[in-house]
C-alpha cells in the first residue's frame, strides 16, 4: 500500500508545476499506453522507494475568481476524503493572501498531516521570507522553488514519512494472505447493484460527508465459502454533493479503493462500450499492479445474436491492447446473471497473481521458448540469454540475466511473454520483465 498526496493551494503558487516534477515524465509514459486523454491531474510518484499517487487539485476549472470559491470546496473535498497527506502551497514573492487564509479556515479542521509548501523561493533572500507561513499555523514550513527544484526533496522527504507511518496504522488488522478486491467504473455503471448482488443484502451506504467517509473501508466476507475483503467505496454511491464532477470523483475514489486492493472489478456498462474513461480507470489498475477482471454489465439490456458475446470481448482486447490476457464477463448485476462467476474469476485472478514458478521450471522453459524463436541477434552481435528467475514480489516479476539486455527488442519481450502466458496462468494478472545484465 502506498498513499496519496493531495497539493492544495489558490490558482498560480506552482502546484501544477510542483506536480509536474514529481509525475510529470511518468505520467507521459502511462498516457501512451492507454491512448487516454491527456489532460490528467494526478499520476504516480515514487521517492526514496515508496510509490505514491499525487494530485493536482487545481487543473480542473478557469482560473478566475469567481469559480474560486467552488474550487476551494473541491480542493478541500479531495483533500479531506482522499489524501493521506496535504500540501498546501503558497507563494513567497507575494506572502500570505486573503484566498491563502481562506484555504487555512477550511484545513484548520482536518485531522490529517498538513505540511506547508512556500513555493517560489528561488534564492536565500526569498527563502528567509518563507517564516511568514508560520502565522497559519501549521507547524511544518517548507521553502521551495518548484521550477528549480530546491527544497522539494525535504518535503518529499517528509511526505513519504508520513505516507509510511499511515500505512503501519492502516495494514494491522488485515489478513494479508485473503484477496482484497474492489469494483471500479465509471459512474451508473452497476457497481453499488453488483455488490448488493454479490452479498446478497442491501448494505449501508454511508452518506458522503466530508470527514465520515475518508478511509477505505475493509470489510471481510465470507459468501459461498469463498472469503475475501471487499474494498468500500461507498463515496461512488452517494453523489449528492457534488454533481458538476462525478466523473472525476469516481477516478479518485478508484485510486483510494485501488490503494488497498489486490483485484480491480473494473465494470463496464454494456451499453455505452469501452470508451476512454474506463480504459484510464482500466490502465489506473495496471500501472498499480493490480489484477483485474472486466465485468459488462447490464448484460440484459443487450440483443443477443449468436456470437455476440465473444465478437464484443474481442473489441475489447483490441482495445486494451497489448494487455489482452485479461478475463471478461458478462453480467446482470440486476438479474443476478453470472455472479458468482465474477466472484471465483476474481479469485483466481488472485491465485494467478500468486503464481511462482520455480528457476529450474522456468530455465527449461526459456530454453525451449528460445529453441522455437531465437533471440534476433543486433548489429551482428549474438544476444545471449542466460537464464532466468521469478523475483519474490507480490506481483509477477521475471528477471532475464543477458549479455546485451538492452538490446533485447520489444517485439521479443512480447513473444516471451506471450508464451509464458500460453504455459502459465496469468490471467488477468500485468507482470513485469526485467532485463539485466550478466
Ligand atoms: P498553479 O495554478 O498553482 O497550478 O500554478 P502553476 O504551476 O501553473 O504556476 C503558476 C506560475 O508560477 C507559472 O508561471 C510557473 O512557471 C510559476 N512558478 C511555479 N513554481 C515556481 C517557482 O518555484 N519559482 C518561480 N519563480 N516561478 C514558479
Ligand atoms: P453505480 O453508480 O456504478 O454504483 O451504479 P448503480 O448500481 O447505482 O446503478 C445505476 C443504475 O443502473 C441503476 O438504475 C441500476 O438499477 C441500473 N443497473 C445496475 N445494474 C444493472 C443491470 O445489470 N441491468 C440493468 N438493466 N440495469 C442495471
Amino acid at each position: 500500500m502506498s498513499g496519496f498526496l493531495a497539493i492544495v493551494g489558490r490558482p498560480n503558487v506552482g502546484k501544477s508545476t510542483l506536480y509536474n516534477r514529481l509525475v510529470g515524465a511518468r505520467d507521459a509514459i502511462v498516457d501512451d499506453q492507454s491512448g487516454v486523454t491527456r489532460d490528467r491531474h494526478y499520476g504516480l510518484a515514487d521517492w526514496n522507494g515508496l510509490e505514491f499517487t499525487v494530485i493536482d487539485t487545481g487543473g480542473y476549472v478557469e482560473k478566475s475568481d469567481d469559480v474560486f470559491e467552488k474550487e476551494i470546496k473541491k480542493q478541500v473535498l479531495i483533500a479531506l476524503q482522499e489524501a493521506d497527506v496535504i500540501i498546501l502551497m503558497c507563494d513567497v514573492r507575494t506572502g500570505i493572501t486573503d484566498q491563502d487564509q481562506t484555504f487555512v479556515d477550511v484545513l484548520r479542521g482536518v485531522n490529517k498531516p498538513i505540511l506547508v509548501a512556500a513555493n517560489k523561493a528561488d534564492n536565500h533572500n526569498l527563502s528567509f521570507q518563507s517564516a511568514e507561513f508560520y502565522n497559519f499555523g501549521f507547524p511544518e514550513v517548507f521553502p521551495l522553488s518548484s521550477v528549480s527544484g530546491s527544497g522539494t526533496g525535504e518535503l518529499l522527504d517528509r511526505v513519504v514519512e508520513l505516507l509510511n507511518e499511515n500505512g503501519k496504522s492502516a495494514t494491522v488488522t488485515i489478513d494479508e494472505s485473503l484477496p482484497k478486491f474492489c469494483v471500479i467504473g465509471k459512474p451508473n455503471v452497476g457497481k453499488s447493484t453488483f455488490i448488493n448482488a454479490l452479498l446478497g443484502e442491501d448494505r449501508n451506504i454511508v452518506a458522503d460527508i466530508p470527514g465520515t467517509t475518508r478511509d477505505a473501508n475493509h470489510t471481510l466476507y465470507n459468501k459461498f465459502g469463498k472469503t475475501f475483503y471487499l474494498i468500500d467505496t461507498a463515496g461512488i454511491r452517494k453523489k449528492t454533493n457534488v454533481h458538476e464532477d462525478i466523473e472525476f470523483y469516481s477516478v479518485m475514489r478508484a485510486i483510494r479503493a485501488l490503494e488497498y486492493s489486490d483485484i480491480a472489478y473494473v465494470m463496464v456498462d454494456v451499453n455505452e462500450g469501452l470508451s476512454s474513461q474506463d480504459l484510464n480507470i482500466i490502465s489506473l489498475a495496471l500501472n498499480r499492479k493490480k489484477g483485474l477482471v472486466i465485468l459488462i454489465n447490464k448484460w440484459d439490456k443487450m440483443e443477443k445474436e449468436t456470437n455476440t458475446m465473444r465478437d464484443y470481448a474481442e473489441l475489447l482486447r483490441a482495445k486494451m491492447a497489448p494487455f489482452t490476457d485479461v478475463p471478461i464477463i458478462f453480467i446482470s448485476a440486476l438479474e443476478k446473471t453470472r455472479i458468482l462467476q465474477a466472484l471465483d474469476k476474481g479469485i483466481e485472478v488472485y491465485e494467478n497473481m500468486n503464481r511462482r514458478i520455480g528457476t529450474a521450471e522456468l530455465n527449461e522453459w526459456l530454453a525451449e521458448t528460445m529453441k522455437k524463436h531465437e533471440v534476433p541477434s543486433y548489429g551482428g552481435r549474438h544476444i545471449k540469454i542466460k537464464y532466468m528467475t521469478q523475483l519474490p514480489t507480490k506481483t509477477p516479476v521475471f528477471a532475464f540475466f543477458c549479455n546485451m539486455p538492452s538490446m533485447v527488442k520489444d517485439s521479443y519481450r512480447r513473444y516471451l511473454e506471450n508464451e509464458l502466458r500460453k504455459s502459465y496462468n496469468f490471467e488477468g494478472v500485468p507482470v513485469k520483465f526485467a532485463f539485466k545484465k550478466k
